[in-house]
């Protein structure tokens, strides 16, 4: 007999949210109504929804208990104390900024550190990083190794920092250009795809030597952590919680949305260790946030961030479960014959549009068609990373051309369930047996910025 168990989800549901399948004929018609785009979409009119994992996490009883007992004080809040002390634990950072969410931390790292005319490397660009990190006068350049670039490369940590890449551009701009490299866990942009401890050793040693600050994105520091657990040598025998503390070792400081990782709906933070920094953060954080023990966050907020935060790390069940639930999908769905990005990362599934609809040319948006085509298919939301979110070049007014043209399918964590992935694994099948029928798009409104959030299209033919 084989000793094979199966696992399951580490929680029983105590309350439910009803969803609702509806007819195709009733699809068809709200798909049209969002002009194949699944950002207009009403979450009505949704079965599943994988859109994004941002925000959209189930909390615990102990969480939802937790809002009831929220200091609402303006100042001195004792949710705020809290949230200080399950930071100091879970993350060993002892200066806690708190934000509205992680953009927030973002502003203003880049506000107090960045000067006009500074160069900050990171390993991939995540869109609003980036976008403060220029708003305050610095340019990104991007330092992640070539794999990361390629879909097909199952290098099990295509997050890494590319020393030389991180050398180079030292040697070029000279370290006093360069304020902090900013460096981003289970990178995201990438397809959720971890770095190596080994390597964050490296790029702190590296940066050390020539007074740069490393700046961690924290965002997926947890799901980073178990892909170290489970790939990296020497890492078996320890839980996530001490690897991640172990990663925030090797940094000056982090930013953190805390509506991924930490299993609430809002919420963030700017950690840090020198008091100095902190304090000229909080100095702008009252002016853009709230004043320095609520940062744009209620009581209630706070102590439910403080709970989901501990509860992340409390055992490894939980980690294995979420990341586990991303690979049964991903499994599923290459079981099909169906092309993803490989390996499959820590939030979501990424289906190679190019080539499932290889009919298709770029310019008539593969990827934005298949996910339209999912959703009629079975009210399963996905979103577009492809051409539309690449956007268009401002000089020459042609669209970026992306090497990568995907259907993302993030799963928000402790939502759903097995039987849940199975259903939007068929129906991803359903459509790939049909695949030749779908029509290319062409836009009925294009937004000059931004433009996959709100454009709208019709089919060609
Ligand atoms: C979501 C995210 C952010 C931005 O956080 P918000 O809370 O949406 O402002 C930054 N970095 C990464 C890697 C993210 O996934």
């Amino acid at each position: 007999m084989s000793d094979h168990r199966s696992w399951a989800e580490p929680y029983k549901i105590k309350m439910v949210e009803p969803i609702r399948m509806t007819t195709r004929e009733h699809r068809e018609a709200a798909n049209r109504a969002a002009g194949y785009n699944t950002f207009l979409l009403a979450s009505d009119d949704v079965y599943i929804d994988l859109l994004t994992d941002s925000g959209t996490s189930a909390m615990s009883e102990y969480q939802w208990a937790g809002l009831m007992l929220g200091d609402e004080a303006y100042a001195g809040s004792r949710s705020f104390y809290h949230l200080v002390d399950a930071v100091r634990e879970v993350y060993g950072y002892e200066e806690l900024v708190p934000t509205h969410q992680g953009r927030g931390a973002e502003h203003i790292l880049s506000q107090i550190l960045i000067s006009p005319g500074d160069v900050v490397p990171g390993n991939m660009y995540f869109t609003t990083t980036k976008f403060h990190q220029e708003h305050a006068g610095g340019t990104f350049v991007d330092v992640i190794i070539d794999e990361a670039h390629d879909p097909a490369s199952t290098h099990p940590f295509k997050g890494n920092v590319d020393l030389a890449k991180l050398q180079a551009v030292i040697d070029e701009h000279g370290a006093g250009k360069i304020p902090y490299i900013s460096v981003e866990t289970n990178v995201n942009m990438a397809g959720g795809q971890p770095l190596s401890m080994a390597n964050l050793r490296a790029v702190h040693e590296l940066c050390h030597r020539h007074d740069i600050l490393v700046m961690l994105d924290a965002t997926r520091a947890l799901e980073n952590a178990w892909f170290i657990q489970q790939r990296e040598e020497g890492y078996a025998g320890k839980s996530v919680g001490e690897i991640l503390r172990e990663i925030c070792s090797y940094t000056d400081g982090a930013t953190m949305s805390s509506k991924k990782d930490n299993l609430v709906n809002i919420g963030g933070f700017l950690a840090l260790r020198d008091p100095d920094l902190a304090r000229r953060a909080r100095a702008l954080l009252v002016a853009f946030e709230g004043l320095h023990t609520y940062g744009g966050m209620s009581g209630r907020d706070m102590e439910a961030l403080a709970r989901g935060m501990r509860e992340m790390v409390a055992t490894d069940d939980h980690i294995r479960a979420r990341i586990g639930q991303v690979h049964y999908l991903g499994g599923l769905i290459n079981d099909a014959g169906i092309a993803t990005v490989q390996p499959i990362g820590g939030h979501a599934v990424f289906i190679d549009a190019a080539a499932v609809v290889p009919h298709l040319p770029q310019d008539q948006f593969p990827a934005q068609a298949l996910t339209a085509a999912i959703y009629v298919d079975s009210g399963v939301r996905g979103m577009e990373r492809g051409v539309v979110s690449a956007g268009r070049d401002p000089v020459t007014g042609d669209h970026h051309y992306p090497k990568l043209e995907l259907v993302r399918l993030t799963i928000p964590r402790r939502v759903y369930t097995q039987a849940h992935m199975d259903v939007v694994a068929e129906s991803v099948a359903a459509v790939y047996e049909r695949r030749e029928q779908i029509k290319g798009l062409r836009f009925t409104y294009e937004p000059p910025e931004l433009r996959f959030f709100q454009a709208t299209f019709e089919e060609i033919g």
